[in-house]
C-alpha cells in the first residue's frame, strides 16, 4: 500500500548506502516521532519515493548506481516531487566548495560527521517551513482547533501530529467546512495549480490525515463523497 505514514508521524527517506549509519539514523528519528523508510542506492531511493510519498529525504551524497546529486535533480525535475524537502548528507572529504556551488536543488545539506540532535533540528525547522506560510490565527471546526502561527494542531484537547501535506489538507478543509471538493479541486487548492500531482496522491493523503485526526473512538470527520471527492463533516451522508 502506497502509505509511507501509518500514524500520522512525518515521514523520513534515509538514502544512505553506510548500513551501520543507516542503521543509527533509524534508531534516532523513530525515537524522536519520525516514521522511517530507508533505501540503500539512488534507484531505490527514487522508486520508494514515488511509491511512499515520503514528508522529507535525508539524501547521501555519495552513493551507488545514482548519486545524491543525481536523485536530487531527478526529485526537483518531477511535478510530483518538486517541492519535497531534501537535505543533503556529505562526507568532509567530499569538496565543500563543489557542495556548496552545485545547484543540486537541496533545501538545506549537513557534513558527515554530524551531531544528530543538529540534523533532527534542521528536519523540523525544514518540515515546518515546507507546511506552507501561514496567515496568523486560529481555525476551529467542531472539537478540532488549528493555531497557524504554531502550527499545532488539537482534537478534543489532544494534539494531533500531521505531515506537512496532511497539515495543510487540514487546513483548506478547516478554511471550507462542509463543502465538497474534486481530488483535482484539492490538488489545486492545496498542492497548487501549476503542480502536476496524480489524483490518487490525494487520496493517500487524505487517508493520513484520516489516521491522524480520527482517534479511536472518535468521529470520523473527513466525508467520503462517491464520485465527487471529499468535505471536512461531522455528517457522513
Ligand atoms: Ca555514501
Amino acid at each position: 500500500m502506497p502509505d509511507g505514514s501509518t500514524t500520522g508521524r512525518p515521514s523520513v527517506l534515509v538514502v544512505e548506502d553506510e548500513a551501520a549509519l543507516a542503521t543509527l539514523l533509524r534508531y534516532n528519528l523513530e525515537k524522536q516521532g519520525f516514521h522511517v523508510e530507508e533505501a540503500g542506492d539512488g534507484q531505490e531511493a527514487l522508486n520508494l519515493i514515488a511509491e511512499s510519498a515520503p514528508d522529507l529525504v535525508l539524501l547521501d551524497w555519495m552513493l551507488p548506481t545514482l548519486s545524491g546529486i543525481e536523485v536530487c535533480r531527478q526529485i526537483r525535475r518531477r511535478h510530483e516531487t518538486r517541492n519535497l524537502p531534501v537535505i543533503m548528507v556529505t562526507a568532509r572529504t567530499e569538496d565543500q566548495d563543489a557542495v556548496r556551488g552545485l545547484n543540486t536543488g537541496a533545501d538545506d545539506y549537513i557534513t558527515k560527521p554530524f551531531n544528530m540532535e543538529a540534523l533532527i533540528a534542521r528536519m523540523r525547522a525544514l518540515l515546518r517551513r515546507s507546511g506552507g506560510m501561514p496567515a496568523k490565527g486560529a481555525l476551529e471546526f467542531h472539537d478540532i482547533s488549528m493555531d497557524l502561527a504554531t502550527h499545532r494542531v488539537q482534537r478534543g484537547g489532544r494534539p494531533v501530529h500531521l505531515g506537512p501535506t496532511e497539515y495543510r489538507l487540514l487546513e483548506f478543509f478547516m478554511r471550507h467546512p462542509r463543502r465538497v471538493f474534486t481530488r483535482e479541486e484539492l490538488l489545486d487548492g492545496v498542492w497548487g495549480k501549476d503542480i502536476h500531482v496524480e489524483p490518487r496522491t490525494v487520496d493517500v493523503h487524505i487517508r493520513r490525515l484520516r489516521k491522524s485526526i480520527n482517534g479511536e473512538g472518535e468521529l470520523d470527520v473527513v466525508r467520503t463523497v462517491r464520485a465527487a471527492g471529499y468535505a471536512l463533516d461531522t455528517e457522513q451522508v
